[in-house]
C-alpha cells in the first residue's frame, strides 16, 4: 500500500461506525424504486453533516454532489443505489419489503467514500472532478406504479439511472463506477464480471368476458386460462432462443379481480425479455408477442401489450475493470479478488444505461449471504460489503485521477459508447415504447395480430 492508500484506508476507517450504522438503519427501512424517501433524508443529513451541498431530484428520491480538485481533468461519477424490492416472505421484510439485493450496503458504502474524500487531504494530487450520486430505483419493478409516474410526467423512464441521464444529472460526466453487494462467496472479498443482460420490459393484459362459473361457463372468455396459454407458448419457443444470446423471460401475474364463481374476464400480467444484444432483446420480444397474442386468439380473448424501454446490456469496460482489479488487490491482496474477464451474468441493471455512454465498471464486495432476490438473503459482513466497497472505490478513483488523470484520461480516449450523444440514447429508448392492441377479430373471419 502507498501513504495515499494508507491514509485512505485511515479515513474510512475513522468513519467506519457512521456507515455501518447506516447499513442497517437503511436494511430497516426499505421501500421501493421512486419512494425511497425514509433512505433519503436519512442519507441527505449525514452527507450535508459531512459538509457537502446536495443537488436533489426533488420530485423522486437522489441526490449529488461535486467535488472539484481544482485541477483541469476528467469527471468521474461514483454511484449507488438506494431501493429495495418486493419481497414480502423474508423474515425481516418491513411492508413486504426488503432489501435483498444489498443496495443498503451500497448507499452506506457510497458514505463512506464521501466521508474519505471530505477528510482534510483527500484531493491532494488529484485532478478533475468526481461526483457523487445517490440513485433511486435500480430495480425494475411495479411497473403499473411506474407507468403512473410516467404518465403524470413525474419520470421519463422506469430506471433510475436512465432517469437522471434523462434529467441531465451525468451530463459532463466522463466515466462511472460503481460496487454491488454480492452474496455467497466466501472466499473472495472483491470480484466482477464482463457483462450482464439488457432488458425490455413489459405488462401485458388479458381480456376475456366474466360469466356465472357455475351456470353458465360456455358465455364466459376465461382471460386466466388465455394467460397460461401464453405463458405455455412462451415456454415452447424457449429452446428456439439462442445460448449466446442469454435470453430470459419470467412473467408474474398479478391477482385476477374476480371471484372464485366468476370467468375471470382480465389478467395483467409483467415480465422482462432479457438479452445480451439489443438485436435479440427485440427480435425475442417480436417472438413473445406474437405467442402471447396467438394464445389470445385461440379463445377469443384480447390482449394489450405494453413494451417499454427497461435497460441497456452492461459491458464493463476491461482496460478500466483492469485498473479496478489492480486497486482492489492493493487493499486486500490478490487471492481474495476475482476478476472475471469473460463471464456475463443474466441479471441486468441500469449501469448497462450509463456504460452505454461512458465508460465504467461495476464491481461486487462481496459480505451477504444467501441467494440475491431471495428469502434467506442477509448481510452477514457488512465491513466487507460496505467499507471496503469504500476503500476499494476510493483506491480506483485515486489510481484514475492521479498524475493529471493520466490514466482516467487513457481510459475516456479509447472507449467506444454504444450511443454518441445523450440525445441518440434516449431516442433509441424511446424507440422501444410500443403500446399494442394485439388481437384484432375481423368481420370476415380472420384474425389481425400486432406483435411489432
Ligand atoms: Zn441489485
Amino acid at each position: 500500500m502507498t501513504d495515499r492508500q494508507q491514509k485512505i484506508v485511515q479515513n474510512v476507517d475513522q468513519a467506519r461506525e457512521m456507515i455501518l450504522a447506516a447499513e442497517r438503519w437503511i436494511w430497516k427501512h426499505p421501500q421501493a424504486g421512486f419512494t425511497e424517501w425514509e433512505a433519503h433524508n436519512y442519507l441527505k443529513e449525514k452527507w450535508e453533516a459531512l459538509g457537502y451541498k446536495l443537488v436533489e431530484a426533488g420530485d423522486i428520491p437522489g441526490f449529488y454532489t461535486d467535488i472539484d480538485t481544482g485541477r483541469p481533468g476528467p469527471t468521474l461519477c461514483i454511484m449507488a443505489e438506494l431501493d429495495a424490492l418486493d419481497q414480502g416472505n423474508h423474515p425481516e421484510a418491513v411492508n413486504g419489503m426488503t432489501h435483498a439485493c444489498g443496495h443498503n450496503c451500497q448507499a452506506a458504502g457510497l458514505l463512506g467514500v464521501a466521508a474519505g474524500l471530505a477528510a482534510l487531504g483527500a484531493l491532494d494530487g488529484l485532478s478533475g472532478r468526481i461526483r457523487l450520486m445517490m440513485v433511486p430505483a435500480e430495480e425494475l419493478i411495479q411497473l403499473p406504479f411506474r407507468e403512473g409516474l410516467r404518465k403524470k410526467g413525474v419520470i421519463h423512464f422506469y430506471g433510475g439511472k436512465a432517469e437522471f441521464i434523462y434529467r441531465g444529472y451525468l451530463d459532463g460526466v466522463d466515466l462511472a463506477m460503481m460496487v454491488h453487494t454480492g452474496a455467497d462467496r466466501d472466499d473472495v472479498d472483491l470480484g466482477c464480471h464482463y457483462g450482464s443482460n439488457g432488458m425490455i420490459a413489459k405488462t401485458f393484459t388479458y381480456r376475456g368476458k366474466s360469466a356465472h362459473a357455475g351456470g353458465s361457463p360456455f358465455n364466459g372468455i376465461n382471460a386466466e386460462y388465455a394467460a397460461v396459454l401464453g405463458i405455455n407458448a412462451c415456454n415452447a419457443l424457449r429452446e428456439t432462443f439462442k445460448d449466446q444470446d442469454h435470453v430470459r423471460f419470467h412473467p408474474i401475474m398479478h391477482g385476477v379481480s374476480s371471484a372464485v364463481n366468476i370467468i375471470p374476464d382480465e389478467l395483467s400480467m409483467e415480465s422482462y425479455v432479457r438479452a445480451i444484444t439489443v438485436e435479440a432483446m427485440k427480435s425475442e420480444n417480436e417472438k413473445i408477442n406474437r405467442a402471447l397474442a396467438g394464445a389470445a386468439a385461440s379463445m377469443g380473448a384480447r390482449l394489450e401489450i405494453h413494451d417499454r424501454p427497461g435497460y441497456m446490456p452492461e459491458w464493463r469496460f476491461p482496460p478500466m475493470m483492469r485498473l479496478v482489479e489492480q486497486a482492489c488487490v492493493d487493499l486486500v491482496g490478490a487471492d481474495k479478488v476475482a476478476f472475471d474477464y469473460e463471464r456475463i451474468g443474466g441479471g441486468s441493471s441500469d449501469f448497462g444505461d450509463v456504460v452505454s455512454l461512458m465508460p465504467g465498471v461495476q464491481f461486487r464486495a462481496y459480505g451477504a449471504t444467501g441467494h440475491g432476490h431471495g428469502t434467506d438473503y442477509y448481510i452477514v459482513d457488512p465491513d466487507k460489503a460496505c467499507v471496503n466497497a469504500a476503500k476499494a472505490q476510493l483506491f480506483a478513483a485515486e489510481a484514475l485521477l492521479e498524475n493529471g488523470a493520466e490514466k482516467a484520461r487513457e481510459i475516456v480516449a479509447a472507449y467506444e459508447p454504444t450511443f454518441k450523444s445523450k440525445e441518440e440514447y434516449i431516442a433509441f429508448l424511446d424507440s422501444i415504447l410500443q403500446d399494442l392492441d394485439a388481437v384484432e377479430y375481423n368481420e370476415d373471419g380472420t384474425v389481425t395480430i400486432r406483435y411489432k
